[in-house]
């Protein structure tokens, strides 16, 4: 009965809450309606954390991936590996979602991959844009991306919790389901 499910996943009311890799994560997916590895690991491990269980989430990457492929090809070479992050094949692990340190210490992201924080992989354009989509004012942008010229990624992520919380949460971001949950109590 989570408020999460393979529809309102997509929604405002739940995406609001999201920090900025996730969003990044987001877009790639509902316009490529495609993720590489690193990404679907990244951003699946995220989802379950926020309450998508495994069977919405099977349901909402099957509507995105069946896009551009056939429900055979989704089925037989990517339902196993998110069935896998809910610890339901192999080894049956309980996998965590990644936090801001495992997200940091990956491989970067070359063009048309998702995964990463955007604050460290972004251009500066791309950073500004995003910011400004997400509703910070123009003086608020150039004060996050004055933070974020200092080139520790989770200060800036922080600021903008902070602002968009309008200065009550004053918590260090380390992880991104961290901020989702500070942005779900606010909007509640
Ligand atoms: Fe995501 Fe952490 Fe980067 Fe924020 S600092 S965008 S939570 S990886």
């Amino acid at each position: 009965n989570s408020e999460v499910n393979s529809v309102t996943v997509k929604s405002t009311k739940i995406t609001r809450n999201f920090p900025l890799c996730a969003s990044h994560l987001m877009d790639g997916l509902t316009s490529a309606h495609h993720l590489k590895y690193l990404a679907r690991k990244q951003f699946s491990l995220f989802l379950k954390w926020i309450g998508l269980s495994v069977d919405e989430a099977l349901k909402f990457w099957a509507s995105e991936f069946t896009q551009t492929m056939g429900m055979d090809k989704f089925e037989k070479e990517y339902k196993y590996n998110f069935r896998h992050d809910y610890g339901l094949e192999g080894s049956k692990i309980k996998y965590k979602p990644w936090d801001c340190r495992k997200i940091l210490s990956q491989p970067r992201p070359h063009a048309g991959e998702y995964h990463g924080c955007p604050y460290r992989d972004l251009s500066k354009d791309s950073l500004k844009a995003q910011l400004k989509s997400m509703g910070l004012k123009d003086e608020e942008v150039y004060g996050v991306l004055e933070i974020n010229s200092k080139g520790d990624p989770t200060a800036s992520c922080t600021k903008v919790l902070e602002l968009k919380t309008n200065g009550l949460v004053n918590e260090i971001v380390t992880h991104p389901n961290l901020y989702y949950d500070r942005m779900r109590v606010y909007h509640k």
